[in-house]
């Protein structure tokens, strides 16, 4: 061979043969290995791993993850870690020293946790695992759900004051930190590893990368343009809405609705999605038509330099490959970091290299290139590299610090969410008060912030040196992403330093100097000038302001702490304050601002500002000014004064007078008393905005509050008259304060201008009362924070008594939520927790009773309705507590220092002679200027001073001396005789009484002397009654009085009472019941019932041990039956109503005009939902309220309901499959309603008194009826006659099947065992009545058969045709069953009265039923198939039977098919054929009970029951003993013979027998038959059984044939106890002595054998002893109860229950809002995009979804996360109060307070109550209709 030929044959050396992992092992050797390798390795090889499909111009694509993790990722960790990396990673994991800190990055929705003790701030959070096993656990903690991409705090140790580790994390810390498993080598291979990796997902993952334009270029890969290599795809934004998306979808992409969908719900998830795989030009076409197409973004959310149409781009199929790769291997190496700390040493020394592509920097940058999911990737890489330790984590902060303004510019041009972007990452590095000081100090952050917010979001507005933001919508989306920036500095400043550093003090001081920038154009930005002549013509912006004082409001706060902690920072902060004061030209250093003009009062002169806000600017906005309020009360602590840094700041030739810094302020406050005194009408509701706003809780720490700290700055500073001059000058009031007022008056007359002028008198006094009494504040007053805090919650108590909510939402977030444990102390010092009274009320707060003496009726924080809610209140309290009526100022505390001097006010002259002024004019009769309220508050005033002299806080003070000369109490005395002030006296004797108290203190001399106003107190008795005693006084006389007038009235108003009632009777036995039934009687049951298990011991008091009593025993006797032999006759019954629609008397007989009563149908599966038994089965349930109206009125009524509902449903635009009943309400007590129910006048009344059963004299019976056994005979017959093919009707005839059945017997006893009677005559509307109640139950059914037919079944088991009469009479039977259950669950017997709509509905229900029957079509087939089943033991057995139910179809299916002729008819109403057919069902039931009975387990139970020392007895053995023999031998035969688990039992024995003996060979012996055993005790442990379980079926029988019969219930049934089995019985006619069954020669026996015989019964026991399960499906006798799915009792499991659950339609996608359905418990993906199955032709929610087979079209859910509970059904829903509570008793719908919550048993069972009583519809209804608040999207749930 030469070398040419040898060249061909070795082309390289095969793929398999080298191995990439070989390949780079050979590399590494050689030295040579680069990351280019595993570059060209990840592009090479991810291309293989994506697929897509184009079916139906629908694209679908998927990347194989699994298999791209074994092939590529796995070969990396194989060669970084060696072979067998398995055991490697398990080994690292074992040395236990990945972290000290757990860094566990949140999912969105995961539950989070914050300890209230321990935490530095809100924002430090664990995770599940750490909280669970961490302290914190014990303390006050707070859950909520993360949004995604924080972090877990555990181990670090500056998020927590204590308890920084859970065990966990502790345990790690013990660990060393290097690890045997990395050597060096590892580490080599890593880093090599890691660097391709970075650079691989940096270079990749944009949204249009580089990679994807070499592709166009052709050069790549040799793929040409050609070749359907591109995709088309569609990235996410935040300006269109899904509709707008699926719209575009589909209309121009041309993908169905539901791909549509699908590929919208994957963009909204994952950021993008492919639309199209085709060729490159095909692809780019698309992408212009998409582009091209516009779609006006909706309002809100556009954002003008965003483009408006959808972002695509076209890439070749490789470039997406790489993408979804590299997002899988971000993903990948996010969890990888996490491993070990030597791993993320590494990641962080490669992402620190500057010249690298990846590192941070450009990290950092570039994030705004990817879409959702490839950002998300990245956040969770730098989390976990970068943030678990320190020093990285420090480095990562300075990274993003100085790359701030730039990537805060891209997120502000962006729009995604926040949470979507990289500024996110500052929540983890600025809450680190560490690396914050460190930032602030060494990077200048806090300046570049500020510098940063200021440059992009508000310099743009600034106009005149001030701030104007247009009305341009639009400007509020870029201006709410820049206001995340200002959230950055709250955290930055969120902690103080102990102490400050000098970088860190110069740092914060830059801070501040770009902090007073902003604050400067702040000044007096928005401001408004009074509007005269014309209104104005737009609403002027005021939001905008607004938004940006409540985001910066916190940081002002925060800066101001900061400075309160430092001299030099304090002092710095100052002058650079009062610099930019001075620089600042709004009001004060506005042109012609320093003009003045002298002003005097009391002759006093004070030279005043010129500045009139009535036609100047003025502004809500003076932050500045209040920023300076708030260093000012900082000054004394660190020993600085006013004064002296006067000094300093005048060298500067800066200066700041006082009068100059109130000037602001004071205008302001005029504008707003202006407002008051409706001189600024004019100017509309904007400014009445923001005057709400200005006082609201939200805003008024940093507005309100240093306003009047201001004014108090001035008052201190001030002379004290002159201080009042200047505030009286602004308030154009210097005129009201001279003496000669009145006169000037009397020359103007405008009266509009002098109610002003009054109204501005108040606002002035108020003011000064504000200025004076509102010194909580620490720097003010010797107060501290807490002080504060206590006052502002006394005042509110004062209102009423708040909840826990209430007043945490009421009171001032200061410290962003940090200020809990400091709001639980003082709360608990100030007032008591009482409670809740009831279990759906909330527990209160009340204020402790000594606390009422500190109400300030005045509180600057109330609000005028506050104000008078609290002064009504505290004037009952005291009334009640005969105290003087009225509100008296508090005691004050004493104020600091600086601003003591401010109490001079209360005595200087200005002050003094206002108060002389107002009281001389409250005086004089003549005076028009004067106002009942200027009194009251003069006497505030006067108060406060008379309260400050005597506190003795003030030597200076000497208001009693100053008081005398202006002769107050003279003048106070005068007032309490004045009859004009009335209203206020008991207020001027008060302060009568405290001025005497500080005159003995003063001049005790002249308290005892009797000079001066002595004079008053020798003629006390002069002094007028105080308001009290006058009250007594009249009232005596007045009583006396009352009383007589009383006692007439009362006989005047019973006698129209006694007729009224007469005349509206019904109506108030219904009102009364109802009252009952959910009131008082109710509550009581409900509070005995706890849950499921007690139901079960109220069952256990058994009857047997009543039955001992003989007394009662013998009473049976004597008590009428309702059926059979013993039956009671007929009593008629008076019948008459008011038709609640006209009004007319009406009474029901068979010819007049119908009656109707509104009742609501529904499908249901309330008793239908125990797993396991009625798969997929549903029943229709009847309610009825019972008000009676004429069907004609009804008719008229429904028409006008009809039309509305039709507009609705029109306007609403609703696509429903199914049109269904028509919705309406019972138009007299408003039920839900959607059908009527004929009102039939009892069935006895239509019975001829011939025909009617008659009680039997003497032994007469067997010659008047026909006996059970032709009974039998004949329904066997008639079975046969009605299945046979194409039968002559006339063949049914009854004549024709006695002869047939060969009955001796002859036609007339037949005739009289059915009740034959002539057919009665109704009103011709009657039918129309009955087949439009029939209709509409089909109509009902059907809107529950598409899924019915769907599963092959429908309705209730046994083929019932949706239209066929059985309908109306299942809906019967499951009406009263779920009856019996409704009140065997409430513990109510049946004798005790039920409520109105109960006892209507079902005996409207089976009267009706009774009736229809006469008239029903017929329906040989199905009554053939039921005779059958029951008679001839074709078809189901008794295993499989619902007894009662088959009784009622029995009941009303059979006996007319016999009477095949217009004349007669066939009326069930309590005839001996009733009787059978009970009988027969009954003992249908009986037999099922026997051979159900299972004797081991009920011996089993009676052990445990012993040992746990309980008594037991066999109460039915003296009963067995005492049967003759041979029926005790028949009942051992039967049970042998018959019975399920014995026969199981032998014939499992009998097997093993079998066998043993099959091994030892030796004889094939004769079958040796296993005996079961059977003894005496058996029996009567069966007896009981049988008793027990025939409950349910007796219970249900009772009702129905009670309004079958109309024979009352006797008294001896129990009205506490549980129904008991011998008097039920006994009223049914039955014979309670179980023997009779058993004997042999009655018919009895052999039914009961018939019955236990079925081939199905005896296949069970075979079947089940094989271990094959239930062959059959067996339906116990007694039905279990229903119950609700039992939930978690503490929330925070039930949360954590759910916290990984991902969406069954996508297993990489978690929930997002997992809801359970609480009926059944499964957990479902509600609301959302992702699962919207089909329901008919609907998508739906899946919520909605499942309620429609779970609950049949109702459901109840609970929303996991967001703790709140849905009911849903057709369509419609409502959210109900959650069963979760806190320890305040109230519910945290949507987790916002995120207090621990538990399961309230209560609520939860009045949940289960109303789900149970069928009200869900009639709730949903009720909560809807109230509430008009924007349409739920309910079917999308
Ligand atoms: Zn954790
Ligand atoms: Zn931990
Ligand atoms: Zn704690
Ligand atoms: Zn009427
Ligand atoms: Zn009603
Ligand atoms: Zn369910
Ligand atoms: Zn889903």
């Amino acid at each position: 061979m030469d070398l040419f030929d040898m060249d061909d044959v070795v082309v390289g050396p095969p793929d398999e043969c080298s191995t990439p992992l070989k390949e780079w092992r050979l590399k590494l050797q050689a030295g040579t290995l680069t990351r280019n390798d595993f570059i060209e390795f990840f592009k090479r090889e991810s291309p293989k791993y994506f697929d897509y499909q184009n079916e139906l111009d629908t694209v679908k694509c998927m990347f194989k993850e699994a298999l791209a993790k074994e092939e590529i990722i796995d070969v990396l960790v194989e060669f970084m870690l060696g072979d067998n990396p398995k055991s490697a990673l398990e080994k690292l994991r074992l040395e236990g020293n990945t972290a000290t800190v757990c860094g566990k990055v949140f999912k969105n929705g995961e539950p989070t946790y914050s300890c209230r003790e321990c935490g530095m701030d809100p924002t430090c959070v664990l995770c599940v695992n750490c909280f669970k096993r961490s302290a914190h656990r014990f303390h006050k903690y707070k859950m909520s759900t993360s949004g995604g991409g924080g972090c877990c705090d555990c181990g670090d140790n500056e998020a927590w004051k204590k308890d920084h580790y859970c065990h966990l994390h502790l345990d790690n810390r013990k660990n060393p930190l290097e690890s045997k498993i990395i050597t060096e080598a590892v580490l080599e291979r890593s880093e090599i590893c890691f660097s391709a990796i970075l650079s691989f997902c940096v270079n990749y993952l944009e949204i249009e990368p580089n990679a994807s334009l070499q592709c166009l270029d052709g050069e790549d890969m040799g793929l040409g343009l050609d070749g359907a290599n591109y995709c088309t795809v569609l990235y996410n934004d935040e300006s269109h809405t899904f509709d707008q998306v699926i719209q575009t979808l589909t209309k121009i992409a041309k993908c169905r609705q539901k791909e549509a969908m699908e590929i919208v719900a994957a963009i909204d998830r994952e950021g993008r999605a492919v639309v199209k795989c085709d060729t490159f030009k095909s692809c780019n076409d698309l992408k212009t038509a998409i582009e091209n197409q516009m779609i006006p973004a909706t309002g809100l959310l556009a954002n003008p330099r965003n483009r408006e149409s959808l972002r695509t781009s076209v890439l070749h199929i490789n470039s997406v490959a790489c993408q979804q790769f590299a997002l899988q291997l971000l993903s990948w190496f996010q969890e990888f970091l996490v491993r070990h700390y030597l791993f993320r040493k590494i990641f962080s020394e490669l992402v620190q290299r500057k010249q690298e592509s990846f590192c941070i920097r450009h990290i950092l940058e570039y994030d705004v290139k990817l879409w959702k999911t490839a950002r998300t990737c990245w956040h969770r890489l730098l989390i976990s590299g970068m943030l678990m330790e320190y020093d990285n984590k420090m480095v990562l902060a300075q990274e993003f610090s100085r790359r701030y303004a730039t990537i805060v510019e891209d997120f502000i041009k962006d729009d995604h969410d926040h949470a979507f972007s990289i500024v996110s990452l500052s929540v983890q590095l600025f809450t680190v008060p560490s690396i914050a000081h460190r930032l602030i100090a060494m990077e200048g952050i806090f300046d570049k912030l500020l510098h940063t917010f200021y440059y992009v979001a508000i310099e743009k507005f600034i106009l005149n040196r001030t701030l104007h933001f247009s009305k341009n919508i639009a400007s509020l989306t870029f201006f709410k992403r820049a206001n995340y920036i200002l959230y950055d500095l709250r955290y930055l400043l969120s902690l103080k330093p102990d102490v400050l550093s000098s970088e860190l003090r110069t740092g914060f001081l830059e801070g501040c100097k770009a902090l007073m920038r902003v604050l400067n154009v702040m000044q007096g930005m928005e401001s408004i000038t009074r509007q005269t002549g014309q209104h104005m013509d737009y609403e002027p912006e005021w939001e905008c302001a607004f938004n940006l004082h409540i985001k910066l409001a916190t940081t002002i706060s925060q800066v101001i702490e900061w400075a309160s902690t430092d001299k030099m920072l304090l002092h710095k902060l100052y002058k650079m304050t009062v610099r930019s004061l001075v620089s600042n030209n709004f009001i004060v250093g506005a042109a012609g601002g320093d003009e003045v003009e002298a002003r005097s009062v009391a002759g006093h002169v004070a030279s005043c500002l010129v500045y009139d806000v009535l036609v100047r600017p003025v502004s809500i906005h003076l932050p500045l000014t209040r920023f300076y309020a708030g260093i000012y009360l900082h000054l004394e602590a660190h020993g600085l004064s006013y004064d002296s840094l006067v000094a300093e700041t005048e060298v500067l030739n800066i200066k700041l007078t006082p009068r100059e810094i109130i000037e602001p302020v004071l205008c302001t406050h005029a504008m707003i008393a202006q407002v008051a005194a409706g001189m600024w009408r004019r100017n509309g509701y904007s400014l009445l905005h923001q005057l709400y706003f200005y006082r609201n809780v939200r805003c008024r720490v940093e507005m309100l509050d240093r306003d009047i700290v201001c004014l108090q700055i001035g008052a201190s500073l001030m002379e004290s008259n002159e201080f009042l001059i200047h505030a009286l000058n602004k308030f154009n009031l210097i005129g009201w304060a001279q003496p000669n007022y009145e006169t000037l008056l009397a020359e103007s007359s405008v009266d509009e201008e002098f109610m002003r002028q009054l109204s501005m008198i108040d606002e002035f006094l108020e003011l000064l009362i504000v200025i004076i009494g509102e010194r909580w504040m620490p720097g003010v007053s010797l107060v501290s924070e807490e002080d504060r805090l206590r006052k502002e919650i006394i005042q509110l108590l004062c209102i009423k008594s708040y909840s826990h909510s209430e007043l945490s939402r009421a009171l001032p977030d200061t410290t962003g939520g940090n200020s809990d444990s400091v709001f639980e102390d003082v709360i608990n010092t100030v007032a008591t927790f009482k409670k809740p009274v009831a279990a759906d009320r909330k527990g209160v707060y009340e204020l402790k009773e000594s606390l009422y003496d500190e109400f300030n009726v005045y509180y600057y924080h109330y609000t005028k309705e506050d104000k008078s809610k609290a002064e009504e209140l505290q004037r009952e309290r005291r009334k009640s507590k005969k105290e003087l009526v009225c509100c008296p100022p508090p005691m004050l505390p004493q104020l600091t220092p600086a601003f003591t001097s401010m109490a001079n006010i209360l005595q200087c002259n200005v002050f003094l002679t206002i108060c002389t002024l107002t009281m001389d004019r409250a005086l004089d009769i003549r005076s028009r200027c004067f106002s009942e309220s200027h009194v009251q508050k003069i006497l505030h005033l006067l108060g406060f001073a008379i309260q400050e002299e005597l506190s003795e806080h003030y030597p200076f003070l000497s208001f009693y001396e100053r008081a005398q000369q202006y002769g107050i109490l003279d003048k106070l005395e005068e007032l309490a005789r004045c009859p004009r002030l009335e209203a206020h006296r008991d207020f001027v004797l008060w302060t009568i009484k405290r001025f005497k108290d500080m005159q003995a203190k003063q001049a005790p001399a002249a308290a005892a002397g009797p000079s001066g106003s002595q004079r008053q107190s020798m003629g006390g008795e002069e002094l007028p009654l105080t308001s009290e005693e006058q009250a007594r006084k009249e009232k005596e006389t007045r009583a006396k009085l009352a009383a007589e007038r009383r006692a007439k009235l009362m006989a005047q108003m019973k006698s129209a009472q006694n007729s009224f009632m007469k005349s509206n009777a019904e109506m108030f036995a219904n009102s009364d019941l109802e009252q009952s039934s959910t009131g008082s009687g109710a509550s009581s049951y409900r509070t005995a019932a706890s849950m499921g298990g007690s139901a079960m011991e109220w069952e256990d008091i058994s009857d047997d041990s009543l039955e001992e009593q003989g007394a009662a025993a013998l009473a049976i006797k004597q008590n009428p039956a309702c059926l059979g032999p013993n039956r009671a006759p007929y009593q008629a019954q008076e019948n008459s109503f008011k038709c609640i629609l006209c009004f007319e008397n009406c009474s029901i007989n068979p010819d007049g005009p119908p009656l109707v009563s509104s009742a609501f149908v529904q499908t249901s599966r309330v008793i239908l939902t125990t797993p396991g038994h009625y798969d997929g089965k549903s029943g229709m349930h009847v309610s009825c309220c019972g008000h009676v109206m004429h069907y004609k009125c009804w008719q008229e009524y429904y028409s006008n309901e009809e039309s509305k509902e039709q507009r609705r449903h029109h306007r609403n635009r609703l696509a429903l499959t199914h049109v269904p009943n028509v919705e309406f309400h019972c138009p007299y007590c408003r039920a839900l309603s959607n059908i009527v129910l004929p009102v039939s006048e009892p069935l006895g009344g239509l019975i001829p008194g011939h025909a009617a059963v008659s009680p039997v004299v003497g032994g007469g019976s067997s010659e008047n009826y026909l006996p059970l056994d032709c009974f039998v005979e004949i329904m066997r017959t008639l079975a046969g006659e009605l299945a046979a093919p194409a039968a002559d009707s006339t063949m049914w005839q009854y004549p024709s099947v006695l002869r047939k059945s060969n009955v001796i017997g002859d036609v007339a006893q037949f005739e009289r065992s059915v009740q034959l009677i002539e057919k009665p005559q109704l009103h011709p509307t009657c039918s129309d009545v009955m087949s439009s109640f029939n209709k509409a139950l089909q109509n009902a059914m059907h809107s529950q058969q598409p899924n019915a037919a769907a599963d092959g079944g429908v309705g209730v088991g046994v083929g019932v045709e949706s239209d066929s009469p059985y309908l109306v009479f299942d809906a019967c039977s499951y009406t009263l069953e779920s009856l019996e259950i409704y009140m065997f669950t409430m513990r109510k017997p049946l004798k005790v009265e039920m409520p109105m709509r109960h006892q209507t509905c079902t005996t409207n229900l089976v009267r009706a039923c009774s009736l229809y029957s006469c008239w029903a079509p017929h329906r040989p087939e199905q009554a053939a198939k039921l005779l059958d089943t029951i008679f001839n033991q074709k078809g189901t057995s008794v295993l499989e039977w619902d007894c009662f139910r088959m009784l009622v179809q029995l009941n009303f299916g059979v006996l007319n098919l016999m009477v095949r002729e217009s004349e007669h008819a066939i009326l069930p109403s309590g005839s001996m054929f009733d009787f059978y057919m009970l009988q027969t069902m009954f003992l249908a039931n009986v037999t099922k009970a026997v051979i159900c009975f299972d004797v081991e387990k009920e011996l089993a139970k009676r052990r445990a029951k012993e040992e746990a020392g309980e008594q037991t007895e066999f109460s039915q053995l003296a009963y067995v003993e005492q049967l003759p023999s041979k029926i005790q031998e028949n009942m051992v035969a039967f049970y042998r013979s018959y019975n399920v688990p014995a026969r199981m039992r032998q014939l499992v024995q009998q097997k093993k027998l079998a066998e043993s003996e099959e091994k030892q060979t030796q004889s094939p012996n004769q079958e040796q038959t296993v005996v079961i055993p059977c003894e005496l005790q058996h029996l009567a442990l069966m007896l009981e059984h049988v008793r027990y379980q025939m409950g349910s079926f007796l219970r249900c029988a009772c009702l129905f044939y009670r309004c079958m019969t109309d024979v009352e219930f006797p008294d001896t049934f129990p009205l506490e106890q549980p129904d008991r089995f011998d008097l039920m019985c006994q009223y049914l006619g039955l014979d309670a002595d179980m023997g009779v069954y058993f004997d042999m020669e009655t018919v009895f026996a052999t039914m009961m054998h018939n019955f236990a015989s079925h081939p199905h019964v005896l296949r069970q026991a075979e079947q089940c002893s094989l271990g094959y399960g239930d062959p059959v499906e067996v339906l116990p006798c007694l039905r279990p109860l229903p119950a609700l799915k039992k939930l978690f009792d503490d929330y925070s499991d039930l949360i954590n229950s759910v916290s990984d659950i991902f969406c069954p339609n996508n297993e990489r996608e978690e929930m997002k809002t997992p809801t359970m359905c609480l009926i059944c418990g499964e957990v479902l993906c509600g609301q959302s995009y992702c699962c919207q199955p089909e329901l008919g032709k609907m998508s739906v929610g899946a919520c909605t979804h499942h309620a429609y087979s779970c609950g049949a079209e109702v459901g109840i859910f609970l929303r996991i996360r967001d703790c709140q509970v849905v009911y849903l059904g057709r369509g419609k829903g409502c959210y109900v109060q959650p069963p979760y509570l806190d320890e305040y008793g109230e519910t945290d719908q949507g987790l916002r307070r995120g207090n621990p919550l538990r399961l309230s048993q209560y609520a939860y069972r009045r949940i289960f109550m109303q789900w149970l009583g069928h009200k869900l519809h009639e709730e949903i209804a009720r909560l809807n209709d109230n509430a008009n608040v924007a349409v739920t999207q309910w079917h999308h749930m």
